[in-house]
């Protein structure tokens, strides 16, 4: 837990399980690549800093998803650092409570109030104006709209919920998913690249990643086929979501419920924008048919 691991002359990482990146600057100043899920993360970030004469001058967030700012408050009140992530996830870092919204679709209920998925807010800005040596930010957008990896100058790459571990995907099949359709063509992009350590935010660092990516790549593609096949001749939004929750084990509590949810949307967006299926109404639900 929490063990500082070095990757390259300037690049370290924090393993944990939301994984935090450290880049060291000139005159002892550091660039942290996300802060974790809390104030508890960021004490531990925090305490790290301080063995090592640290002194924190930026952070980069991958995303605006709670589990990766959640320390930036407490770090950015205690070294007034500046904060810096895509223009969209920047929105969402400056009002957090637009997480939650975008899940709901409507301001979120109390259930969904909860700091898995609401950060305390910070001031972040947008990451084309910083310009920090020996750092650049690539597009990796599909977990989230805006989310950003981090290219190290010792060719480490930092790539947020780009994908996730094997182990995690066996655990938890459904990950939440924005984008679908860019997800599946940021996961062939990965596999064109050649760093020397992928670092993503929940696993493990690999140096080689073509098989976690097929198997993220494969696990989608499976939870879209069996979309497919539970539509059938015809099928309600909420039948299809209560089926697929049956047979992946998931419980859908509040938080399930959106966050699946989300995912399951995004792949009828998809299979909609192949011209595989209609998208209608009934009964006050979303209806889906196979054309
Ligand atoms: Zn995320």
């Amino acid at each position: 837990m929490n063990e500082l691991v070095k990757l390259g002359e300037k690049t370290y990482v924090i393993k944990s399980p939301v994984n935090v990146g450290i880049y060291i600057l000139a005159n002892n100043n550091v660039c942290l690549i996300d802060t974790g899920n809390s104030k508890d993360s960021a004490k531990i970030i925090a305490k790290i800093l301080e063995e090592h004469n640290w002194h924190l001058q930026y952070i980069i967030n991958t995303h605006s998803h709670a589990d990766h700012i959640g320390g930036n408050k407490y770090l950015q009140d205690k070294y007034n650092c500046r904060i810096f992530a895509s223009l969209i996830e920047s929105y969402f870092i400056n009002e957090p409570i637009l997480e939650p919204s975008l899940l709901y679709g409507s301001v979120p209920p109390k259930d969904l109030h909860t700091h898995l998925l609401l950060a305390k807010p910070s001031v972040c800005e947008n990451i084309e104006n910083m310009d920090i040596d020996g750092i650049k930010a690539i597009n990796l957008e599909g977990h989230a709209k805006g989310l950003i990896g981090i290219v190290t100058s010792d060719n480490v790459c930092f790539v947020g919920d780009a994908y996730t571990s094997s182990k995690i995907l066996n655990k938890y099949a459904i990950q939440y998913t924005f984008d679908v359709a860019k997800f599946l063509s940021t996961l062939n992009y990965l596999k064109t690249t050649s760093y020397k350590y992928y670092v993503p935010s929940h696993g493990e660092i690999e140096s080689d990643i073509q098989s976690t990516i097929d198997a993220n790549y494969n696990n989608m593609l499976e939870i879209e086929n069996n979309v497919i096949n539970l539509i059938g001749v015809g099928i309600k939004y909420t039948d299809l979501l209560n089926k697929l929750a049956v047979s992946y084990h998931i419980n859908l509590n509040m938080m399930q419920l959106y966050v699946v949810g989300t995912t399951i949307k995004s792949i009828l967006t998809k299979l909609e924008s192949e011209g595989k299926i209609e998208l209608s109404t009934q009964d006050g639900d979303l209806f889906i048919k196979i054309i």
